[in-house]
């Protein structure tokens, strides 16, 4: 690395997606950012955002067979304005990788035993995995001579103690099969609990913080003193809140009635649960805004769906309430969590007791900031933390590369 290579470039490769970011780490500004979606299908879409260049987004439609020919069209974006992979100003590039199970708790310089052990991991990241271990294959035989930095979904969530993280079943089958409680969305909730300590004005080691990460998936963490101490994703991203597709808790005993009684095989099942339920299977529309609207038009199952989500969720809210003792704060962030003022509002409703509660101006308040969204009296700030999940890797990648 070179002493001006001070760019990262941010990839959050998904199976039939990649996401990327380049920024620059001087300032953390972001040079370009994009998305290729559909890859496999004939109807593969670029967006390429090139920020430094202050121009619009380009957009190309057309067949992009596999995450190769991805990151080299993506490639070919970033060289068109200046900004190409064979850059001496790139530092480093930073992957997210969803599983690090028990091994990876910090970020890693990826040589061929990290990308073995990755791959050891696949069957407990089965949905995940893959695409991460194709996307670092890929930009190494890019840029062989760059360092690659792996930064886990699941690390934040490493300091759990073994009462939060393991499951109350038979501690041999549990160990044979890694069957434990890792968590995920790692890297926002650490970012957005760090943010929300700044936003008090203090030290992330002084505060108390339940961070609700509500976008598509949804996750909560109670993070005491700036370490996670229990967090609601459990072996995979399905356990918790429900989400957008997906159930969040549920009594394992359904899976087996499912078997048994519907004569479900256990695919169909994991993607009933996974891809069929949450907001979608309760009412058919995943998208919050969407939710929203119905309930306005007086839509029930809208409004039931909507009153499950809540219910949950405040669930959470008290229990790791109970679980940290003292809450300095509640952190509401991701696509639902900045954005849906009636969700915030409904979560906190009836806390009072708790020291949460939501002031309507200030919740009705639409900003890219962190803010305060509780009144003065409230004895526990509630906030609204906006997260950025490839700030925090780029971050951790750059810190490492630069040790
Ligand atoms: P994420 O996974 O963090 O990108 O969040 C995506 C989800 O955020 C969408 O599925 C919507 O439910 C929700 N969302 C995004 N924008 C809004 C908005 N303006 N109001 C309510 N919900 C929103």
């Amino acid at each position: 690395m070179t002493a001006t290579a001070t760019r990262v470039l941010v990839l959050n490769s998904g199976s039939s997606s990649v996401k990327y970011q380049l920024i620059d780490m001087n300032d953390g500004t972001r040079l370009a950012v994009g998305l290729v979606e559909r890859i496999g299908e004939q109807t593969s879409r670029l967006a390429h955002t090139p920020l430094a260049a202050g121009g619009d987004k380009r957009e190309t439609e057309g067949a992009i067979a596999d995450h190769d020919a991805a990151l080299k069209a993506v490639a070919a974006e970033l060289a068109a304005d200046g900004l190409g992979l064979d850059s001496p100003q790139l530092a480093a590039i930073g992957h997210r990788v969803v599983h690090g199970g028990l091994k990876f708790t910090e970020p890693t310089v990826i040589d061929d035993a990290v990308l073995k052990e990755i791959e050891r991991l696949v069957p407990v990241a089965p949905l995940h995995n893959p695409a991460n271990i194709t996307g670092i294959r890929t930009a190494q035989a890019m840029r062989p001579d760059l360092p690659q930095v792996a930064v886990f979904d699941t690390a934040f969530h490493a300091t759990m103690p073994e009462y939060a993280a393991r499951y109350a079943i038979d501690v041999e089958t549990a160990d044979a099969h890694r069957i434990r409680r890792y968590g995920f969305h790692g890297t926002s909730h650490a970012y957005v609990s760090r943010k929300t300590a700044a936003l008090l004005g203090k030290d992330p080691s002084e505060v108390n913080v339940i961070v609700l990460h509500l976008g598509n998936g949804a996750s909560a963490s109670a993070v005491a003193g700036g370490r996670c101490v229990d967090t609601s994703m459990g072996l995979t991203p399905l356990e918790g809140l429900v989400m957008g597709t997906r159930s969040g808790d549920i009594d394992p005993a359904v899976t087996f009635h499912l078997k048994r009684v519907a004569g479900m095989s256990t695919d169909e099942i994991d993607a009933l649960l996974n891809k069929k339920s949450g907001l979608i299977g309760l009412c058919g529309d995943n998208d919050m805004r969407e939710i929203r609207r119905r309930i306005d038009e007086g839509d029930e199952r809208a409004r039931l769906a909507f009153d499950i989500y809540i219910h949950r969720l405040k669930k959470y809210i008290g229990a790791y309430s109970a679980v940290l003792g003292r809450v300095d704060a509640v952190a509401f962030t991701a696509g639902v969590g900045e954005n849906a003022a009636p969700v915030r509002e409904a979560a906190v409703a009836g806390l009072e007791e708790m020291g949460m509660a939501v002031d309507a101006s200030l919740n009705a308040v639409r900003s890219d900031e962190p803010r305060l969204i509780s009144p003065e009296y409230a004895r526990v700030a509630v906030a609204v933390v906006p997260t950025d999940e490839e700030l925090e890797i780029a971050q951790q990648t750059y810190a490492l590369v630069n040790a």
